[in-house]
């Protein structure tokens, strides 16, 4: 008995078998294909609500800032800066990594506890690294100037704006999203699950939408910040500066609610 088929009734392992037998995978659109796909898919609910907003008080209950409205013009802003930095930045460099990566994939899937606790960890450890990033593009007012400040140039979040940054700050969080994996030796199958889970927690964390249902009301103690959280970063500019925990803007004392 092969040790894949003694697992083969973990789901993860029949997800793992299934993946490795992909060909899209090696290829070398995967990465921009995988990227854009993930992105544009845990937008699309949150763009459906932004276009019956107007029309739906019910939705409008929830918007963080009623007030604002996206408009089809503020949508192909960001679309059109997305599609540039991945067809000009990410595609190259996906390229140049899927020359030198290593074509052999481990047999076995990790068990869920390890997937759990490895992307809690680059969720951990991205946030921290985020954290020092974002204050330091805030409170070094070149760096604000010339990086940052095309992320902020909506005060009002929508989930299109996750991405909208220039090509410095997309490269960094991609790089940081890119090395906590390799620091943690995470196995190929949880990377592309905290990679997954990266994107939708940012594109959540932009939505300008809070649900009763929001991470942040999910996880206890207030040691998530989520949507208004994130939301209100983009409204004063110098509070809460992590992208989801709250410890790092309660430890220095940038932490904001209202
Ligand atoms: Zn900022
Ligand atoms: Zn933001």
């Amino acid at each position: 008995m092969t040790s894949s088929n003694s697992t083969q009734l973990l789901p993860l392992q029949i997800l793992w078998d299934w993946l490795r037998q992909q060909s899209l995978l090696r290829s070398p659109f995967f990465p921009v294909f995988f990227s854009l796909t993930i992105y544009l898919s845990f937008c699309l609910p949150y763009i459906c609500l932004d276009i019956l907003c107007s029309q739906l008080t019910l939705i409008q209950r929830f918007k963080i800032q009623p007030q604002s409205q996206v408009t089809w013009g503020m949508a192909q802003n960001c679309l059109c800066t997305i599609l540039r930095n991945h067809v000009c930045f990410i595609f190259p460099l996906s390229v140049v990594h899927w020359y030198f990566r290593s074509t052999s994939s481990p047999p076995l899937a990790p068990d869920m506890l390890t997937v759990v606790k490895d992307i809690l960890a680059c969720l951990l450890l991205f946030d921290t690294q985020y954290f020092l990033w974002h204050v330091l593009h805030h409170k070094v007012s070149w760096l604000y100037r010339r990086f940052h400040r095309e992320h902020h140039f909506y005060r009002a979040t929508f989930s299109l704006t996750t991405e909208n940054s220039s090509v410095w700050e997309m490269l960094s969080l991609s790089f940081f999203t890119k090395l906590n994996p390799s620091l943690l030796d995470c196995h190929p199958l949880t990377e592309m699950l905290f990679y997954i889970t990266n994107i939708y927690l940012s594109v959540e964390a932009h939505s300008g939408y809070e649900f009763p249902w929001s991470p942040h009301r999910l996880v206890p103690f207030g040691l998530y910040g989520g949507a208004q959280h994130h939301d209100l970063h983009h409204l004063k500019f110098k509070v809460n500066y992590a992208p989801y925990f709250t410890h790092w803007d309660r430890l220095f004392g940038t932490l904001k609610h209202d």
